[in-house]
């Protein structure tokens, strides 16, 4: 489950960013297109937060749906799989949005200085 080395990632990041400070919550967009199941990384946070500054911390996931754009008829379409056909007949399709993997907001407690 290549999951849980995302998911330490993510929660590696976090606390970086927090520079010593408590995560209170986390959270991050996958693309539905990036081959990470939302449901996997939810369910390593909790084993991969623990004695961390983000333990405790609530994890928010937002999926973002997959988004080509084909290379012969320069038409955009939705897609669900990494792979797809254009009504034109064209597989030759670049995928613009879906496969991302961004912690796009973090909220930690303020330490009073
Ligand atoms: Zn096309």
């Amino acid at each position: 489950m290549h999951e849980l080395g995302i998911t330490r990632n993510i929660v590696a990041i976090a606390c970086d960013s927090a520079r010593g400070a408590p995560v209170r919550r986390i959270r991050v967009e996958i693309g539905k297109l990036s081959a990470i199941m939302a449901e996997s990384v939810r369910f390593c946070f909790d084993i991969c937060t623990e004695g961390t500054l983000a333990d405790g911390a609530e994890l928010e996931i937002v999926e973002i749906p997959g988004r080509g754009r084909c290379r012969a008829c320069n038409q955009e379409l939705d897609m669900d799989l990494p792979y797809g056909c254009c009504s034109c007949g064209s597989t030759q399709i670049e995928i613009i949005q879906g496969q991302e993997l961004t912690i796009k907001e973090l909220e930690i407690d303020t330490l009073c200085a």
